[in-house]
């Protein structure tokens, strides 16, 4: 086992999680993790994994039923393994957990990681945390389970390779991992491109009224509550609209917000080339990468979009500056 892994060995209780709204790399490293661990450690090592809820679609890995979500009683665990979280507050009610473990490692590649555990693996050159995993695993004991959990990190922080975090590494460890028997295909369809009849619709009524700012270099849309309870849909339901609005021609910056409280929006951001939203979202509590980065914000949603637009603004024109020409 890897140094990190090492560490494990001794611990008889192990609690995991990932970060709140679970995503597919959130899903997949957790699950990785779990299935790795209890295959590999001692019958009675107990390990629990913990999360918001999974959404439908990535329980295509199967064996996903041992999710749990908040346990009421008081629990100490010997150790407590952070995935895919910049911060330990991005871990929601697990964060207790963590806060209360004897021991704690952090797995991630946010390269706006606090480093905040006792042990951090953290790399940020790495397309996702299953990227980082499958450095810490040895690749004899990866079961189909768990390489289909790894596959599915792997393809959604990466948009299916398509992200600049895409690297020769990530390709051959895909690579190894279709060889393993992971039915591709179908993942990359059924939990990637595949929409709801709602879904598409929400997608449709975002690009309507989407807004173009800052001269074409900005666009911008958002969904009220209302309007997300209009098509009995919930916020993983929003997945890929961002991804949408930022191959708007002419775009530098997609912003994506929701309302997920009276005057309070969770913020999306993704950038084309020239400009770090990871830097924005940081100076609004968030974090994330510098293409791709969110945060929560609060107030009237022009003030909010106003807040981002003077942010996105001021590192297009020091580009305009840099570069001595017109942006
Ligand atoms: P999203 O726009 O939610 O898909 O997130 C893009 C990236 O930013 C992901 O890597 C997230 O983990 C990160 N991120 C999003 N929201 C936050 C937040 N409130 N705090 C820290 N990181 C975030
Ligand atoms: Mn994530
Ligand atoms: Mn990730």
């Amino acid at each position: 086992m890897n140094h990190i892994l090492e560490e494990i060995k001794d611990a008889k209780t192990i609690g995991i999680s990932g970060h709140v709204r679970p995503d597919g790399d959130c899903v997949g490293s957790c699950l990785a993790l779990y299935h790795y661990l209890k295959g590999n450690l001692s019958g009675d090592t107990g390990v629990d994994l913990y999360l918001e809820a999974v959404p439908e679609k990535f329980k295509i890995i199967g064996n996903t039923e041992m999710v749990k979500q908040k346990n009421s009683s008081e629990i100490k665990y010997d150790l407590f393994i952070s995935l895919d979280s910049s911060s330990p507050d991005r871990l929601g009610f697990a964060q207790e957990y963590f806060d209360n473990a004897c021991r704690t490692i952090n797995i991630d590649h946010h390269i706006s990681n606090l480093n905040f555990a006792d042990t951090n693996q953290v790399e940020a050159e790495a397309g996702s945390t299953c990227e980082v995993l499958f450095g810490l695993f040895e690749e004899d004991k990866i079961d189909l389970t768990i390489a289909k959990a790894l596959y599915l990190g792997i393809i959604h922080d990466t948009g299916v390779f398509k992200h600049s975090n895409t690297s020769e590494k990530t390709m051959n460890i895909a690579g190894k991992l279709i060889s393993m028997g992971v039915p591709f295909s179908q993942m990359i369809d059924e939990t990637f491109y595949l929409m709801t009849y709602h879904q598409s619709q929400i997608l449709g009524r975002c690009l309507l009224e989407s807004i173009l700012i800052l001269g074409g270099k900005c666009i911008v849309s958002s969904v009220s509550k209302k309007t997300l309870e209009f098509y009995n849909s919930v916020p993983a339901d929003l997945d890929g609209i961002i991804d949408q609005l930022r191959i708007t021609q002419g775009v530098e910056v997609a912003v994506f917000l929701y309302e997920t409280d009276f005057h309070e929006y969770k913020v999306s951001m993704r950038a084309n080339q020239a400009v770090d939203v990871r830097k924005i979202a940081v100076h609004f509590g968030g974090g994330g990468h510098i293409k791709a980065a969110g945060c929560t914000m609060h107030g009237a949603i022009y003030d909010v979009v106003n807040n981002l637009a003077a942010h996105i603004e001021h590192q297009l024109s020091n580009l305009t500056r840099e570069q001595g020409s017109e942006y």
